[in-house]
């Protein structure tokens, strides 16, 4: 969500005459987008502040603006907090010099070939750990007329790839006169010509629709990645966060998919140390994680966001070392879960739509979300082509350019 902002709100400042700097010494403005999901996140962007002072005091012009769920209703003590910080900016909100007239100008003149839209904003669900609901407001979904318009343009303008997001895209719609919902916007934007892929997140699973399913089965440009946060294999750990499914629940909705759409990629992202987590707890997660085996897992120890129903209901009394501990143990865990999953990948050839270089290799990424890199001094940015994959990591996987390229 915050790289489609920062993707947006850096086409407008371009549209409006400002350019790139080289380096941050260099800016008149620096924009800095926050994330406030965990408190290390918070820590990131607090220090980025106090480290932009001494340039302040080098370059009396320098303008240094805050968006992004840092900053919440109260500005004043905002503006106490940082008193270097000149302009503030809810997240998702247009900067406040900037003439309303001009915002329709975000849709990027250049987009990335992989590029997002955001259909939905804000969240309903008061998950009780999480602090999005309360910086980011409630749901309100965009209509599909604007999106399909912007993901066409977005395709005349050279992207290939659409990734459409939302804190819980499966709720698309439900708050639209005609109730469209996420299976219809795919259908329509998947007609577009001259774009290649389609992807969205993230599912919620207590939301997750069988028209959904079936619409990625049948629609050829929706990619065969899902990612289905579980956060919790334990029920009483689940209710405690208010997730609003069972254990059971999921794994019946990841056999439904698996069984709709074979091979499909899932990935999850789970939360360790949850107030009163005890070992017994923890570990079915590590079951679930052992038997469902994700393609990826994103793992976060529990950190309490003041304003939460957690951070007010219950106590953080899951020691710091133990949370580490767990995150290590899902992390190793997932690391050879993936890597067997892409080792089974050595030999075969995958269609693979160009991103870009990295390090003198060409970037790009398997219709199931892998990360495959490959040699060639043909210029094939924003191609599909299929890459004979030579070796494989639990992250990434290397080839060669293949014989048969039909794509
Ligand atoms: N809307 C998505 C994810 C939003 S936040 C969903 O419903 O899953 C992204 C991830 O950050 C979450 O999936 C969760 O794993 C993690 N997260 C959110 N709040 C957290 C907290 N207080 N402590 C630790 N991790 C948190
Ligand atoms: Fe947060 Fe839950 Fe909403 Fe996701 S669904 S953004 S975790 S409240």
């Amino acid at each position: 969500m915050n790289k489609a902002e920062s993707e947006r709100l850096g086409s407008l400042f371009e549209q409006i005459g400002y350019q790139p700097s080289a380096s941050t010494e260099e800016a008149d403005l620096i924009v800095l987008n926050s994330c406030v999901i965990r408190q290390s996140a918070e820590n990131k962007v607090v220090s980025k502040i106090g480290a932009l002072k001494s340039l302040k005091k080098n370059n009396p012009c320098l303008k240094i603006a805050l968006t992004g769920c840092l900053v919440d209703a109260n500005i004043d003590k905002l503006q106490k907090r940082f008193p270097i910080v000149d302009y503030f900016f809810a997240a998702g909100e247009m900067p406040p010099w900037i003439d309303k007239c001009l915002t329709a100008n975000i849709i990027p003149l250049k987009p990335t070939i992989s590029t997002f839209i955001n259909i939905i904003q804000g969240c309903n669900n008061f998950c009780s750990y999480c602090i999005v609901p309360y910086r980011r407001g409630r749901e309100k979904s965009r209509s599909m007329d604007e999106i399909v318009c912007e993901a066409r343009t977005l395709v005349e303008r050279g992207a290939r790839e659409i990734v459409l997001v939302g804190q819980n895209v499966d709720s698309y719609g439900h708050d639209l006169p005609d109730k469209s919902d996420l299976a219809s916007l795919l259908t329509e934007i998947n007609k577009i010509e001259g774009l290649k892929r389609l992807r969205f997140l993230t599912n919620h699973p207590k939301d997750m629709s069988d028209r959904l399913i079936d619409a990625i089965a049948s629609l050829d440009k929706v990619c065969e990645e899902i990612n289905l946060p579980v956060q919790a294999g334990d029920d009483q750990i689940l209710k405690a966060m208010r997730r609003g499914y069972t254990a059971a629940h999921y794994r019946e909705l990841v056999k439904r998919i698996r069984a709709k759409v074979p091979d499909i990629a899932i990935t999850t992202d789970i939360i360790v140390g949850f107030p009163g987590e005890t070992e017994e707890q923890f570990k079915a997660s590590v079951d679930l994680l052992k038997e469902l085996r994700f393609d990826n897992t994103h793992i976060a120890a529990y950190s309490p966001r003041t304003g939460t129903i957690a951070s007010r209901e219950y106590e953080d009394d899951v020691p710091t070392e133990v949370k580490k501990e767990r995150v290590a143990i899902v992390e190793k865990l997932q690391g050879e879960i993936a890597a067997e999953i892409n080792a089974t990948l050595l030999g075969s050839s995958v269609e693979v739509l160009i991103e870009g270089k990295k390090q003198g290799k060409w970037q790009g990424r398997s219709r199931r979300g892998k990360l495959v890199f490959f040699n060639d001094k043909n210029d094939l940015l924003g191609q599909v082509v299929r890459i004979k994959i030579e070796k494989t990591s639990p992250w990434s996987l290397q080839g060669i350019l293949s014989t048969d390229n039909g794509c």
